[in-house]
């Protein structure tokens, strides 16, 4: 996910202080799950923060983002968002996934890039927490 990893880490570099995010794309391997893309939602209104994720952010971006990739396999696969501080998943962030997980087939990954530059991937199947075996670009 090297090129996911650069969007992330540039958007936030931008984002300073602010949280910034976004969805990302990719495909599930059964538990093995393929970043290839990170977008980012410029308009931090339209994405909200880690609190009040919300559903309807990007839809527009996100299916012109899968048309341009053009791989039959790309799909929306979760959400990255930054964190202004060294902390990882919020409870509200893992809450918030768990209950839109329950609307995909797919796992969801919410990834958490925190202000110290770690990336704290998890994943939600069906509401509840999922393990990913491997994370890979
Ligand atoms: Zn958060």
């Amino acid at each position: 996910m090297a090129d996911a990893r650069h969007t992330i880490t540039a958007a936030d570099g931008r984002a300073a202080l602010r949280e910034t995010g976004g969805p990302l794309l990719g495909w599930w391997d059964s538990d093995k799950v393929n970043v290839r893309s990170a977008g980012e939602v410029v308009d931090p209104a339209a994405f909200g923060t880690c609190s009040t994720r919300r559903e309807s952010f990007a839809q527009h971006a996100l299916h012109r983002a899968i048309a341009a990739l053009g791989h039959p396999w790309m799909g929306y696969v979760g959400d990255w968002h930054s964190h202004p501080a060294p902390c990882e998943a919020s409870a509200q962030d893992l809450k918030s996934i768990r209950s839109a997980s329950r609307t995909y087939p797919q796992p969801l990954l919410p990834i958490v890039h925190r202000c110290d530059s770690v990336l704290d991937i998890q994943a939600a199947r069906r509401g509840r927490s999922h393990r990913v075996l491997e994370v890979t670009a």
